[in-house]
């Protein structure tokens, strides 16, 4: 366990890339190798409906819409996690920030409690998405795995989350790997990739 000061300014990367392009799974498997905390806001959002919080009814509404969920919603999870969460210094935020607003009201709200360091974006193709998610919507229960909503969550990523993507390689903050290939593969490149980023 850590100690922390007052002066405690955690470390975080933020991962993207479209639905099913991986994420979750590489970050599970990235906060062993780091030994850093996972935190999907898109699973913090499901959490907070199961937890019948006051954003429940506004929440379902945009995830079975694939819309984004005003960011005042989302930080305020982040934010909870991130400073109740006392067994590491680093966090992968995962699916977050997925459009202008939700990154500018993190640099309003967010930017001087923490250290950022990168984007790593997960780029895949559509074909390998759909098919990822056709398998994980037998199992996942997930009420936005179906096909009508998984053409909504390409249009936002599309119309939304790209834009964020760009503003962070226009700012050389960004990695990007290429997520069609082996999970082994794609957790490789990203140790490898974040390696060298960061050492430069
Ligand atoms: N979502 C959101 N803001 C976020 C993260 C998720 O509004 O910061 C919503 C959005 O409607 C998205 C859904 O939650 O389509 C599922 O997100 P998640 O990241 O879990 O899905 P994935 O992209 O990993 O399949
Ligand atoms: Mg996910």
């Amino acid at each position: 366990m850590y100690k922390f000061s007052t002066l405690r300014k955690p470390f975080v990367y933020f991962i993207l890339g479209g639905p099913g392009s991986g994420k979750g799974t590489q970050c599970e498997l990235l906060s062993k190798n780091l030994k850093c905390v996972h935190l999907s806001a898109g699973q913090l959002l499901r959490n907070a409906i199961s937890n019948d919080s006051e954003h429940k009814s506004t929440i379902e509404n945009c995830i079975n819409s694939g819309r984004i969920v005003p960011s005042h919603v989302t930080i305020n999870l982040l934010d909870k996690a991130i400073f109740e969460e006392q067994s590491s210094e680093t966090f992968l935020i995962d699916g977050f920030p997925r459009n202008y607003e939700n990154m500018e009201n993190w640099i309003a709200l967010m930017d001087h409690k923490i250290t950022f360091k990168s984007v790593i974006h997960i780029l895949c193709s559509r074909a390998t998405m759909i098919q990822r998610i056709t398998e994980r919507s037998k199992t996942s229960g997930r009420s936005d795995d179906n096909i009508q909503t998984l053409e909504k969550r390409f249009i936002t990523y599309q119309n939304d989350t790209y834009k964020i993507i760009e503003h962070y390689r226009n700012r050389k903050q960004l990695i990007e790997i290429n997520g069609d290939n082996s999970i082994e593969t794609v957790q490789g490149e990203i140790l490898e990739s974040l390696k060298k980023h960061h050492s430069q």
